[in-house]
């Protein structure tokens, strides 16, 4: 990681935690952010622990994001959240594109591309996901899919709104991580395409890792030149832990 990156250390809570528990834990996110200024902290909570969340955070260097935003900004599609609402509620940003997102629900390239114009059109950060399944890295193809999945993106959205999260589906909730050497390999290519899109200012893109990132792991990956934060499921909903990767960033 250069020196001109801040590292980035977010946490996706995905569906989980009770409003009580979102709570306290956006409580302790609030404080290790405040107290790592060196570092910045960044959440997805659940939609409906939103202003709950953001109440907690005011005033705090915690950043809070939605875990994804509709293509439209309202209408007839149920379930939904839109970016107007995101921000309306005090969130900055969202995740878009997330594995679950692409893989569970059937969101496209192009869709994720829709939502990224929209939200940056409306101010709002973006944290584009990509990343290749089992089967594309047996066949070596991930920089294909990945190149394939940010296409859509590079050409609408700014850089200063863009972070890219790099997350191999098959190390998501699995247990099972990149090396620090094959994240790396990727963050790298990421890197090259971000600069040919963007020339310089494509160096000051945060691209983070994600994919059962723990307080074991975080040091190593972090430490990669091209690994400027993480993005942690299941070890974000736990105080304990996510402070451990946080200081693991900070150190
Ligand atoms: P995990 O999830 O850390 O539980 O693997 C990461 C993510 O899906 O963002």
């Amino acid at each position: 990681m250069t020196t001109a990156r801040k590292p980035l250390i977010a946490g996706n809570w995905k569906m989980n935690l009770t409003g009580a528990e979102a709570s306290a834990l956006a409580d302790a996110c609030a404080r290790e952010a405040s107290g790592n200024s060196a570092v910045d902290v960044a959440i997805a909570p659940p939609a409906i622990w939103l202003e709950r969340v953001l109440k907690i955070a005011k005033d705090t260097p915690l950043k809070v994001w939605g875990q994804n935003a509709a293509e439209e900004s309202s209408g007839a599609f149920t379930g939904e959240t839109s970016f107007p609402m995101l921000l309306d509620a005090g969130a900055t940003g969202a995740l878009l594109g997330h594995s679950e997102r692409r893989h569970v629900f059937g969101e496209s390239n192009a869709s994720v591309g829709t939502r990224a114009e929209l939200g940056v059109r409306l101010q709002a950060d973006v944290v584009v996901c990509v990343g290749e399944q089992l089967q594309d890295r047996k066949n070596g193809t991930t920089m294909d899919v990945v190149r394939e999945q940010l296409e859509p993106i590079l050409s609408s959205v700014p850089f200063e709104r863009l972070t890219v999260a790099y997350e191999p589906v098959w190390a998501i909730g699995t247990g099972e991580t990149a090396t620090p050497e094959q994240a790396q390999e990727t963050h790298a290519a990421i890197r090259a395409l971000l600069v040919k899109t963007y020339g310089e200012d494509g160096e000051s893109i945060r691209i983070l890792y994600g994919g059962s990132v723990k307080p074991a792991n975080a040091k190593e990956l972090l430490s990669q030149a091209d690994i400027d934060g993480v993005l942690v499921g299941g070890a974000s909903l736990k105080p304990d832990s996510f402070a451990a990767i946080i200081a693991a960033a900070n150190a």
